[in-house]
């Protein structure tokens, strides 16, 4: 049955793919509009002016066209709102301030208190790096709209979407309790919003990276963690209550090693950085402390011909080609994309030898079938993904009342 929707709704609906599209395209005009959405001059030009008066969009001069009339280009209003993205991490928080253009204007790091830290240091932290970024901005604060975090762990909604009130993160392997949202953070009259950190990540990648227009694809994140975006028909994959893309506690093996999680033989158990370092120094390896550095130290020594180093990741290596070739075969994906701090260190050294090893390891129809690429933002897009959640409630909501114009 077609869906019946009143003036009102639809005048709605074309402003938030009118301004979709010229969040992703930047600029356009009235006709690559209506021409990009399938709506009538006439409709872009009434969704415009609201989207004017609401101060998102503006007039970016004119261009001589043929013989006709000037063709007036608009463009996105990057000052007309902003979006705050939190990467929520164990170790710490990185809050990022974008504009409309989702141009990052400011940045604030905090570590947390101690390694390993507990959900009030986290919150400690978050809430210390919003208020100091709020703090810098008051000029704009009225315009910031909302904030989004990617959160290490399974986020849910009570509610049944994937954002708002009632939002609990589980960080089983964090061996953190159940925590509330408004546990970890409060700013009065700013909406927060959560999504899974790999998720957010993906979602970065869907909007404006290496996913773009990918209908099907798989988003691996890999560092301390493993986590996974599945894009399905060009949508995050997100099961019954949310927590699909667990990828890093599949099992791939069954007396494996012991998981953060509390299980054992879990995918990121074997290729996280944790245990990369861990076997390393099993083998007499001398890594510096368990970051990036010894990550680097470790890949690099393995490039070298080490023979530990060598040992280890390329045992990671066959690990993880095994793992995305079951996701090769069970999704079928166009692109297999590759972020995290750790994806993007093995794929500097080590990406044609993955490629290959996925490959052999799928069935030959849909081996033959995926991209294998990086992350377009290179391993720091978790606060950029996680701003987009308020920009998505800004798209589906106007600052102001639609008029009632049809
Ligand atoms: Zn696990």
């Amino acid at each position: 049955m077609p869906e019946q929707l009143t003036t009102r709704e639809l005048r709605a609906r074309n402003r938030s793919r009118v301004l979709r599209e010229l969040v992703l395209s930047q600029e356009s005009t009235r006709a690559g509009l209506a021409l990009a959405l399938a709506l009538s001059p006439a409709t872009i030009t009434n969704v415009l002016a609201d989207l004017e008066a609401e101060g998102l969009v503006e007039d970016r001069g004119s261009v001589p066209s043929d013989g006709g009339r000037p063709i007036v280009k608009v463009g996105i209003r990057a000052g007309g709102a902003y979006v705050l993205g939190a990467d929520v991490g164990e170790k710490g928080v990185a809050v990022e301030l974008f504009d409309l253009a989702m141009t990052r204007v400011d940045r604030e790091f905090r570590d947390a208190a101690t390694r390993g830290a507990n959900p009030a240091e986290i919150a400690t932290a978050l809430q210390a790096a919003v208020d100091a970024i709020l703090g810098r901005n008051t000029a704009i604060r009225d315009r910031v709209v909302g904030l989004g975090l990617g959160l290490p762990g399974i986020v849910e909604d009570a509610g049944g979407s994937h954002a708002g009130h009632g939002v609990v993160l589980y960080a089983q392997s964090l061996g953190w309790p159940a925590v509330h949202l408004d546990e970890l953070v409060d700013v009065p009259g700013l909406q927060v919003l959560a999504d899974n950190g790999a998720k957010a990540l993906a979602a970065a990648e869907i909007w404006f990276g290496s996913v773009r227009g990918v209908d099907d694809a798989v988003v691996a994140l890999l560092g301390r963690g493993v986590g996974l975006g599945l894009v399905s028909s060009g949508r995050l994959l997100r099961g019954a209550r949310s927590s699909a893309g667990e990828w890093g506690h599949t099992k791939i093996a069954a007396d494996g090693r012991v998981c953060r999680c509390g299980g054992r033989g879990c995918l990121e158990a074997h290729v996280g950085s944790d245990a990369l370092i861990a076997a390393w120094r099993e083998r007499g390896g001398e890594p510096d402390g368990s970051g990036w550095r010894a990550l680097d130290a470790l890949v690099a020594a393995a490039d070298r011909g080490d023979a530990a180093a060598v040992a280890v990741v390329d045992e990671a290596l066959g690990t993880l080609a095994l793992s995305l070739a079951n996701l090769v075969n069970l999704t079928n994906p166009q692109k297999v994309v590759i972020g995290g701090w750790v994806g993007l260190r093995l794929m500097r050294s080590r990406r044609d030898e993955l490629e290959a090893r996925i490959r052999e390891a799928s069935l030959q129809r849909p081996g033959s079938q995926f991209e294998l690429e990086l992350c377009q933002f290179e391993g720091d897009s978790v606060a950029l993904g996680a701003a987009l959640l308020p920009l998505e409630k800004l798209i589906e909501t106007p600052v102001v009342a639609v008029s009632s114009r049809a």
